[in-house]
């Protein structure tokens, strides 16, 4: 099954120039890892959003898990991506006043699972991800790895179809980068959906099955990586 299918997909930001991104066509299958890649203004963000459903394209339809996200309304896209879209960015966009633990199961509480339930999903990510010792802790005192960890497990607290992560590594030293992307790596291993967008070859290469690169909009490679894992 497809998590991600673009047709025919165009966006424009103004009537006049070129299209930042497309027309193109896109499908991504569950348990793939599609790194996303393309020099700065190459419409990377742009489709980043518009499969988050955070922007509409100009032309085509946007598929993600069996919705039409480009027809819903920005209350049924907010609510669709707290469902079924975990996003991972760069600044980790953790609130600091709330515990890691606290963090990590509020996008289930927001969609109405039991704070119990919650909880104990959020327990299951940490162990798994080895920030246990810190549930009680508070962001500013971790380490930006272990930051991006929490970031991690929060994304992966409502279980969702897709896994966004727009440069999850950008922001670290070069050790706890190579435990996220050891991270990602054992995520798409366990059939996690993963779009990743980076301007790191060697992250692309490390966690992508499949590697896209954009250049003004346009798909110009798409290689299906061999896969040896
Ligand atoms: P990337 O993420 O690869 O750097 P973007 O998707 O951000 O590329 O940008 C693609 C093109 O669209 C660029 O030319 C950029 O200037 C333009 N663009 C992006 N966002 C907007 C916006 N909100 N308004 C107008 N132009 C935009
Ligand atoms: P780029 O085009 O290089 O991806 P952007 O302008 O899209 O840069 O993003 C700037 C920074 O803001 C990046 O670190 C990105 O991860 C982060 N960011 C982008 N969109 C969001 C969002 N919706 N929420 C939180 N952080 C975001």
């Amino acid at each position: 099954t497809q998590v991600i299918e673009l047709s025919g997909v165009a966006k424009r930001y103004d009537s006049s120039g070129a299209p930042a991104l497309g027309p193109i066509d896109l499908g991504v299958a569950q348990g793939e890892a599609l790194a996303v890649t393309g020099p700065s203004g190459s419409g990377k963000s742009t489709l980043l959003n518009l499969v988050a459903g955070l922007d509409k394209p100009t032309s085509g339809t946007v598929t993600v898990a069996g919705e039409r996200v480009d027809q819903l309304s920005e209350h049924a896209s907010a609510r669709f991506r707290r469902e079924r879209i975990g996003m991972v960015f760069q600044f980790f966009n953790l609130l600091d006043d709330l515990t890691v633990a606290d963090n990590i199961q509020l996008p289930a509480q927001l969609t109405g699972t039991a704070r119990r339930k919650a909880a104990a999903r959020a327990g299951e990510l940490m162990e798994l991800l080895g920030i246990q010792k810190h549930a009680r802790a508070y962001p500013g005192r971790l380490s930006g790895g272990e930051r991006q960890r929490v970031a991690v497990a929060r994304a992966l607290v409502n279980r969702p179809a897709l896994l966004l992560a727009d440069e999850p590594t950008g922001a670290l030293d070069s050790a706890s980068g190579h435990d996220v992307r050891e991270l990602l790596v054992d995520l798409h291993r366990g059939g996690q959906t993963i779009v990743l967008v980076t301007h790191d070859p060697s992250l692309a290469e490390a966690v992508a099955s499949r590697t896209i690169h954009l250049v003004d909009g346009h798909l110009a490679l798409d290689t299906q990586a061999e896969a040896v894992r």
